[in-house]
């Protein structure tokens, strides 16, 4: 169980995902795996009481115009601002991002914003450049993994190894793979100064972090690796 790392006794801790569209089931799916209870997000209010939010990859302008009406979107920047945890995946990386080059029907539709980066969506091509690629997480991202002090969960990797995730297994002198699943996958243009890479693909970031905001550009929910979901976690 992953429990939040408040003052008093230990807490169940509970994360919503964004359910208009996309991949929320997988979402749903790793974080059981990693021992935390999940809410669905339709509307501003299923965010009260929340530990974190993660959105889904999917299509950004079918979310951004089924969260229009309810202003779900514009609820979750004012959560974001005032230090509310959250793991924008693909779609969700482009929701997030302040600066967003080929817009396409994103344009004139409130996104969410917050996250000093540049994104282009479907940076890589049509569906047929999408597939499965390593993607090396830096030192410093499982260093920061010990470092909040939680403990961080076990996982099996696709051969069937045990491994706990952070420093005790995965070397932190040298950087360590996952895999991701990359699916029209946007590409990160610029970086802002308080932008942290947590993880690259080919030299060119993929993982993003800028305080309790994690994002990355790939689905990493369809792999067996819950690395990034228990970073993100550790934090919360
Ligand atoms: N290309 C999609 C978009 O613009 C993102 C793809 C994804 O989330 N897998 O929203």
């Amino acid at each position: 169980m992953v429990t939040g790392r408040g003052n008093g006794a230990a807490r169940m801790v509970t994360i919503g995902v964004l359910a208009l569209q996309g991949a929320v089931r997988e979402h749903e799916r790793m974080l059981d795996g990693l021992g935390v209870a999940t809410r669905r997000v339709r509307v501003p209010s299923q965010l009260d009481g929340l530990d974190g939010l993660v959105l889904p990859g999917g299509e950004s302008t079918a979310i951004a115009r089924l969260a229009r009406p309810s202003g779900l979107l514009t609820a979750i920047r004012d959560r974001i601002d005032a230090g509310f945890p959250v793991f924008g995946t693909c779609a969700g990386l482009i929701l997030l991002a302040d600066d967003v080059a080929d817009p396409g029907g994103l344009v004139g539709l409130p996104t969410i914003g917050g996250l000093d980066v540049t994104v282009r969506r479907n940076a890589y091509g049509a569906q047929l450049a999408s597939g499965e690629a390593d993607v090396e997480l830096s030192a410093g991202a499982l260093v920061a993994a010990h470092d909040v002090g939680v403990a961080l969960p076990r996982y099996e990797d696709r051969n069937g190894s045990v491994h706990p995730v952070g420093r005790d297994d995965r070397a932190v002198d040298e950087p360590s793979t996952m895999r991701g699943v990359f699916i029209r996958a946007p590409r990160i243009e610029r970086v802002g100064a308080g932008v942290q890479v947590l993880g690259t693909r080919e030299y060119e970031p993929v993982a993003i972090r800028s305080g309790a905001v994690f994002a990355c550009t790939f689905h990493p929910e369809i792999v067996p690796d819950p690395a990034l979901h228990a970073l993100w976690l550790g934090g919360v």
